[in-house]
């Protein structure tokens, strides 16, 4: 029955275990630097993945094994634990956090920061460095017909700098992230959107 190999040959999936969106891969400095003081512990060696799907509680997930309900129907993921992929100490502390096909995952409470990317109601952090979020890109579209933000950050970047790593969730630029939505709170709001700032490519990001 647990024939589950940890060869390069498995049916590892980078998909979320919860949702299916392809993870973005993440840093263990981000979650070192993100995820709450008490559960700092679950945080392992392992490569992590960050869902950005709205909705989806699971913010952070490792690799994980495809779902094979012939090998895994009936079987827990602690004994899973145990018999196959890892040999644990701490095993019981982990067993929280793990899902049915062995994923090691980070929900939304493990993390003090709120996800905006993730979340449908306000506060919706979207720029951590410079605390912009996105009430006050559409807020801001509203009154004025324009949004100043991604400016605001990129002048801002160029004089202080920034720590995308440790205080974004993604663990990187949120630039990509604020562009889309600053041209759907100009369209929403019937404004043209600027095309030299509708991109979402590496250029756009504040590294070097
Ligand atoms: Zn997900």
């Amino acid at each position: 029955m647990n024939t589950i190999k940890t060869g390069p040959d498995n049916n590892r999936t980078a998909q979320c275990p919860s949702c299916g969106r392809e993870g973005k891969a993440v840093n263990t400095t981000t979650l070192h630097s993100l995820v709450r003081a008490d559960r700092q512990d679950r945080i392992t060696d392992s490569k992590y993945l960050f869902c950005g799907s709205q909705g989806c509680d699971i913010v952070y997930f490792t690799m994980h094994f495809a779902e094979r309900s012939d090998l895994w129907s009936g079987i827990k993921a602690r004994n899973v634990i145990n018999q196959n992929l890892l040999t644990l100490a701490n095993a019981d502390i982990w067993s929280e956090s793990l899902t049915r096909d062995g994923s090691h995952v980070f929900y939304k409470e493990d993390l003090t920061v709120r996800v905006g990317i993730k979340e449908e109601s306000p506060p919706r952090p979207i720029c951590y460095c410079f605390n912009h979020s996105v009430e006050e890109i559409f807020d801001e579209a509203r009154r004025t017909g324009k949004s100043t933000v991604i400016d605001d950050i990129k002048s801002r970047i160029k004089s202080d700098g920034c720590s995308c790593e440790v205080k974004n969730p993604q663990g990187s630029c949120c630039l990509g992230t604020v562009k889309p939505f600053v041209n759907e709170a100009l369209r929403q709001f019937g404004k043209e959107v600027d095309e030299t700032v509708a991109g979402t490519g590496h250029k756009d990001c504040c590294r070097p």
